[in-house]
């Protein structure tokens, strides 16, 4: 198999998707622009954007408008790199990005996941509403909790939320909002897999956090069936 992949890679040479230069690796960026990411390995207080490097370390924050309490984002949206490979991920269905994807939440996530694994936390991923995952074809945020699954070694199950309403896209509100109503009301829980949460922390899933009204609304309705300490997986912020 490894003989095979090199075969294939020396046959076919990868572009670097943002520079476009050959890379020789399985990777869909050159070591430059994988090096201009600026992967972070810390959380974040959701409210105040406070760096927080364990999950051992106390903040009581002033502001609490949040259902879960710490994010990890491994890298700033506003970086183009990022913006482009998030874009290809997500709307292009390139399934030779997830080794790019993986690599990144493997060093993101590097320093804690011992304590995600003794601490019994499980992936649970944002859902798409039916319909949407099957002119899409896939959930990019199933994809990621997978791969986060991988790393840690711990389960993800995929149907613990259910989307019932197609509310349209985040992305064509215009403030925050638009947002958070949005996203109110769009998200129940699975009535046959509810006690799979019972007690047990939680990885909220999604690709980007923008306000975070839609992970938001999912923590409710999570915490509301006994979900324990929840926290949120982004690819970026
Ligand atoms: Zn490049
Ligand atoms: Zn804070």
């Amino acid at each position: 198999m490894m003989i095979l992949s090199k075969i294939i890679s020396l046959l076919f040479p990868n572009k670097c998707l943002n520079c476009f230069k050959y890379t020789n690796s399985n990777y869909l960026l050159c070591d430059n622009c994988y090096g201009a990411l600026n992967i972070h390995t810390n959380f974040f207080c959701p409210n105040c954007n406070l760096k927080i490097n364990s999950l051992n370390q106390k903040h009581n924050c002033n502001f609490n408008t949040y259902n879960f309490n710490l994010v990890i984002y491994c890298m700033d949206y506003k970086n183009n790199i990022v913006k482009n490979l998030i874009h290809k991920f997500k709307y292009q269905k390139i399934s030779c990005i997830k080794p790019t994807i993986k690599q990144i939440l493997g060093t993101s996530l590097s320093k804690h996941q011992s304590y995600f694994k003794h601490n019994k936390y499980i992936v649970v991923p944002v859902p798409l509403h039916k319909y949407k995952q099957r002119s899409r074809g896939f959930n990019q945020s199933e994809i990621i909790s997978n791969l986060i699954s991988q790393i840690i070694n711990i389960k993800t199950y995929n149907n613990i939320l259910i989307r019932f309403k197609n509310n349209p896209p985040q992305a064509n509100q215009t403030n925050a909002l638009k947002r958070q109503e949005n996203a109110k009301n769009i998200f129940k829980i699975n009535e046959n897999q509810k006690h799979l949460i019972k007690n047990k922390n939680i990885i909220l899933v999604d690709d980007v956090f923008t306000t975070g009204s839609t992970l938001n609304e999912c923590a409710k309705i999570l915490k509301q069936n006994n979900a324990n300490n929840i926290i949120v997986i982004c690819l970026a912020k």
